[in-house]
């Protein structure tokens, strides 16, 4: 007679990073990868800000535990904030476990060689690849989605100014303008909520590709003689000082005219490129209001105080770094069909989890495996030479790995 078989068990802790209140898997995700026949674990109140209680986890089969139990019962962790791997809970994780969560291997690629030390296997949220079939797996995206709206909801409570023309008896209030700067993910719903809310929304982004993108959700795309800086995997690459620096001296005019200005321009892995100097915040009009959602990497404006709101030449300076946690409910619920999908991937009917360093996806965002650092990138950062993940990782120490039964 075989041993019976234990399901793998999905774990999720409570988030301990300050100002963090989403949870990565809610209840209803929770069904799903029961159905898929795992265990689901959950940390007594992690979803509790989010709107989740744990009656609804347990009402959808999943079992709540306490901190110490989520920890040493996980094959798999399922973090929003992965706090890697110096936290005393990480030193609870049985050997072999799967972390998946944001934990920012360029910017802490040291904490990826400390997390591949004690020999678990992490996937980075950040590293997911853009491509269409991991589309919905794509938490940048989702939260970047998010983000953009809630950017607008911000600018507009902050603004002295209401967004839509209004002609009333007391008077005609023209529509507030609204500049974004950077069409991506967040761009695109900063604009498409700005429109909505009756703005006149203008954009600009350094990706040729955008500016049909822009006018299809009501836009207008603002033409500057600035070099495109296209880079791979639908992200712009960094521009050259001086590329840039022409960029911010075009843009300062249209800044000036604007009652909103809404940053997201970004670079994987880099500083967020400084568009918006001091002295175009000073030409704004009094009560403008500025959201860098840029902020967690610096900021696109001079004056952004990342983590805080300022007040500059009369402009308030958004510079919040986690708006998606001031939506957590929805941002935890896309966060956890993003998990949801990505774990569809790696388990079998039987409820067998295989990590397999040879799926594009896996290969992509797997950082941590079989005791290294097996990404590239992160391995070049760091200076290591030899493995990486994908077709050349099976010659080296990263053959796809089965949990599942006994273990
Ligand atoms: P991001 O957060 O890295 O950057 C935000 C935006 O800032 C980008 O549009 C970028 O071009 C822009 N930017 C960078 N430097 C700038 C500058 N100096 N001035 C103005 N803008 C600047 O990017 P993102 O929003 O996560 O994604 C960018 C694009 O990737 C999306 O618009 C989409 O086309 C593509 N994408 C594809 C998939 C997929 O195929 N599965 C998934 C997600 C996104």
């Amino acid at each position: 007679m075989p041993p019976p078989q234990s399901p793998i068990t999905v774990a999720v802790p409570k988030e301990t990073v300050s100002g963090e209140i989403r949870v990565a898997l809610t209840p209803t995700a929770a069904a799903l990868l029961i159905k898929s026949k795992l265990a689901v674990v959950v940390e007594a109140g992690a979803g509790q800000a989010a709107g989740f209680n744990d009656e609804a986890y347990v009402a959808k089969g999943a079992k709540i535990a306490s901190r110490k139990e989520v920890f040493s019962s996980a094959d798999i962790l399922l973090q929003v904030q992965s706090s890697l791997p110096s936290s005393a809970d990480m030193k609870e994780l049985k050997a072999g476990c799967l972390v998946i969560g944001f934990c920012d291997p360029l910017g802490s690629p040291g904490r990826m060689a400390e997390m591949a030390g004690t020999g678990n296997s992490l996937i980075s949220m950040e590293l997911i690849p853009r491509i269409t079939r991991a589309q919905s797996m794509d938490a940048l995206s989702s939260q970047a989605n998010i983000a953009g709206y809630k950017a607008v909801v911000m600018a507009a409570e902050a603004s002295p100014k209401i967004f839509p023309m209004l002609m009333t008896a007391a008077g005609t209030i023209q529509a507030a303008r609204v500049f974004v700067i950077g069409a991506g993910v967040a761009g695109l719903q900063a604009i498409s909520t700005a429109k909505r809310l009756g703005a006149v929304v203008s954009a600009f982004d350094v990706r040729a590709a955008v500016k049909e993108q822009v006018q299809s959700v009501g836009a207008k795309f603002v033409e500057l003689p600035v070099d495109t800086a296209e880079g791979s995997g639908g992200y712009a690459k960094e521009q050259s000082a001086e590329q840039q620096k022409k960029q911010a001296d075009l843009m300062a005019k249209v800044i000036a005219e604007s009652d909103i200005v809404i940053t997201t321009a970004a670079i994987p892995g880099k500083p967020a490129p400084k568009l918006i100097p001091a002295s175009a915040v000073a030409k704004m009009q009094p009560g403008s209001v500025i959201v860098d959602l840029a902020a967690q990497t610096g900021g696109n404006c001079e004056l952004t105080d990342p983590g805080r709101t300022v007040i500059k030449h009369g402009v308030t300076i958004i510079g919040h770094q986690n708006i998606p946690a001031t939506v957590p409910f929805h941002a935890s619920s896309m966060y956890a069909n993003n998990l949801v999908k990505l774990l569809g991937i790696m388990v079998d009917k039987e409820g067998k989890l295989t990590i397999n360093p040879k799926d594009d996806v896996i290969a992509g965002s797997l950082v941590c495996h079989g005791g290294e650092v097996v990404h590239a990138r992160v391995r070049e950062i760091l200076g290591l030479k030899g493995a990486v993940n994908g077709a050349a990782a099976a010659e080296v120490k990263t053959e796809a790995v089965t949990l599942g039964g006994t273990r």
